[in-house]
């Protein structure tokens, strides 16, 4: 029964946990369902990789305090509640570091308690990640200054070190060893997204993620898990997945190429994954890929309505309030589907985006198009696991909580679709520029495309085209409309909350909506700021403003992205998107805190199980919900020490 569901798991600090349910699941195919194991198998094997890449230690980390808990029958209650309440966060967000304001979070216990934790835990039966000839001592004395000393490798991303300060020497992921922003630029690299940077004998050496490269041992799984699964792909998914082993093999970029252009091709399968190393938002410079696993299949009914759009995506284009060289003559093969997603692991799980659209690579897109997906059943379990009081507390008057009650789960799952669907996928670059814009703006390249795709979406929401298309009703178009714009002023407002120390705003999702809201304050009368018994609330006032003020910033936007004017970029950011008044805040997290919302969610994924017959054939798949992370997070760990590619199985 639905209404019995549980949603909401708990709330660990500032996170909600919530369990994710993929109903769809059980109505495939068993050939869908064996195929779907196997990806999932694929998701899992690649799990560690992501730890490895967020900071050096993580791994170690993780182990330590995983034994903790598993072993942990001999440590006081409060050392053990305190080291749960911390490896929560870590599985969370995948290591040390919160993955929305990348500054590290630690475990409040002195160095003596941690030691002590370890020992009675080894005692127990754990075993910990000691290296060859070194003592439990030795191992808690090299991983303390991580776990417990704020000041230690603080942040994972560094964008803006501030004047004279290095990028990649303050940022404290593990993508760059020791190297620093200046060698780069005089480096050429060979393997710019699937490559750790190293300093080796005073020069730079690239460790290739791939086959006998880095991530040999996972990559090896991967495969093993890949090639299982390829006698029941269809054959355009077939292509893709025999194209992306031969990337793994190699490591090379014609491979990654090529493997790209077959995952696009394949436009039509049920099923479909991602991966491999694809976002590049945890590098400063926006070059490596963080790696990530996704299995997915589509939602049918939910897909009819996106098509829609995307089979009309030229009418937008030809539309699209920006100069005529930048409307791209005839957009390809924009596809958009809706999802459910079996499984999320590495940069795309247990914190999960609700839309996406890649390849990322620009030449690919322009040539081959692109694919777009809403994830259905992550924006449903979002809704339904968000308090109410999230909607009232940050609106000016009833009415507007009503809208927003109303309308906002609709409008959100509406403008999501459009941002991926007639946003990213929209917009060509200048003929006169020859390099790729992510080479030309550098780290502003992803906060600046997030920014254009948002207003795509809020520049066409209003539009009748979408009447016209079935899309919307005529008479609520109004109340729709309002609700989003009203929801998206608000958010840039509550989304403060996630931003609880320092005055600047890292995360590039983040950074488009505080410059989207900040530039419409300083240019329209579509926003007003009001304060009521102390609190401050963003009002939208004027929808015909907001629309005129976001196609207006659209054009410049547009332009900076097709031009790859990095210093305009860079000023449109340090001045409206990057910074933010520290009071402000604080009032937020304080009525936050007041009423105990979430800053962030991390989902407890479905989990599978094949099911076999004596000669070991699987005969069916079963799907449930574990409801519980610390469970799904010690199994996951588990498979990751047990997995061989050919076992098939999650150990009991
Ligand atoms: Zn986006």
């Amino acid at each position: 029964m639905t209404s019995e569901r549980r949603y909401l798991l708990e709330r660990v600090d500032d996170a909600a946990v919530v369990q994710l349910y993929a109903d769809g699941f059980a109505d495939l195919a068993l050939r869908e369902k064996v195929l779907i194991w196997h990806l999932y198998l694929a998701a899992l094997a690649g799990r560690d990789i992501y730890y490895d890449q967020r900071h050096a230690q993580s791994l170690e980390m993780r182990a330590v305090v995983e034994a903790v808990l598993t072993r942990g029958r001999d440590i006081s209650p409060s050392v053990l509640q305190e080291v749960r309440r911390y490896t929560k966060l870590f599985w969370i967000n995948s290591g040390p570091y919160n993955n929305v304001t990348a500054r590290k979070f630690v475990l409040r216990l002195t160095q003596r308690e941690l030691l002590e934790a370890a020992l009675a835990a080894a005692t127990a039966g754990a075993v910990l990640p000691t290296r060859p000839g070194e003592s439990i001592e030795l191992l808690i004395d090299r991983l303390a200054p991580m776990f417990l000393d704020p000041a230690v490798d603080p942040t994972v991303t560094n964008k803006t070190p501030g004047p004279g300060r290095d990028m990649l020497a303050t940022s404290f992921n593990n993508l760059y060893s020791g190297v620093s922003l200046s060698q780069v630029e005089n480096f050429s690299e060979r393997y710019g997204l699937n490559s750790r940077l190293a300093q080796s004998d005073g020069r730079l050496v690239e460790e290739v993620y791939r086959v006998n490269g880095r991530y040999d041992r996972e990559i090896r799984r991967i495969i093993g898990h890949l090639r299982d699964a390829l006698p029941f792909a269809t054959s355009s998914m077939g292509d893709a997945l025999t194209a992306l082993i031969r990337f793994y093999e190699s490591g090379e970029e014609a491979d990654r190429v090529a493997y790209d252009v077959a995952w696009v091709r394949d436009q039509d399968s049920p099923v479909d994954t991602i991966n491999g190393f694809v976002e590049v938002y945890m590098d400063p410079r926006g070059v490596k890929g963080a790696w990530e696993g996704i299995v997915s299949y589509v939602h049918e009914a939910k897909t009819r309505a996106i098509h829609t759009l995307a089979a009309h995506a030229q009418w937008f284009e030809d539309r699209m309030p920006w100069d005529p060289r930048f409307r791209k003559p005839d957009v390809a093969g924009v596809t958009a589907r809706a999802i459910e997603v079996v499984i999320e692991t590495g940069d795309s799980g247990p914190m999960t985006a609700v839309g996406i659209n890649l390849p990322n690579d620009q030449a690919i897109r322009e040539r081959y198009g692109s694919k777009s997906v809403t994830l259905t059943n992550v924006s449903d379990a979002y809704e339904r696991s968000t308090p109410e009081a999230m909607r009232v507390e940050f609106s000016w008057s009833a009415e507007e909580a009503q809208r927003a009650i109303k309308w906002g789960g609709f409008a959100q799952e509406l403008t999501t679709a459009m941002h991926e669907v007639i946003g990213h996928g929209s917009g060509r670059m200048s003929p006169a520029v020859t390099e790729p814009p992510h080479k030309l703006l550098g780290e502003q390249y992803s906060a600046i495309e997030e920014a254009r795709a948002d207003l795509v979406a809020l520049y066409f929401l209003p539009d009748s085209k979408l009447v016209d298309l079935g899309i919307i009703s005529a008479e609520a178009h109004d109340d729709i409309v309002a609700a989003e714009y009203e929801h998206y002023v608000r958010n840039a407002l509550v989304q403060l909350r996630r931003v609880r120390e320092g005055t600047q705003i890292e995360e590039d999702h983040m950074r488009n909506r505080h410059l989207i809201v900040n530039w419409l304050r300083s240019h329209t009368s579509a926003v007003d700021v009001r304060k009521r018994n102390g609190n401050t609330y963003f009002v939208m006032v004027d929808a015909i403003a907001f629309r005129d003020g976001v196609g207006c910033l659209l054009g410049e936007v547009q332009r900076i992205k097709g031009e790859g004017d990095a210093a305009a970029a860079r000023d449109l950011f340090e001045t409206y998107g990057v910074h933010f008044d520290p009071s402000l805040r604080d009032e937020i997290v304080a009525r936050v805190d007041r009423l105990q919302l979430p800053s962030y969610t991390g989902f407890v994924m479905p989990r599978l199980e094949a099911r076999r017959n004596e000669s070991g054939a699987i005969v069916d798949v079963e799907i449930s919900y574990p409801c519980d992370l610390e469970t799904q997070m010690l199994e996951y760990a588990a498979f990751a020490r047990q997995d061989r590619h050919d076992s098939g199985h999650m150990p009991a």
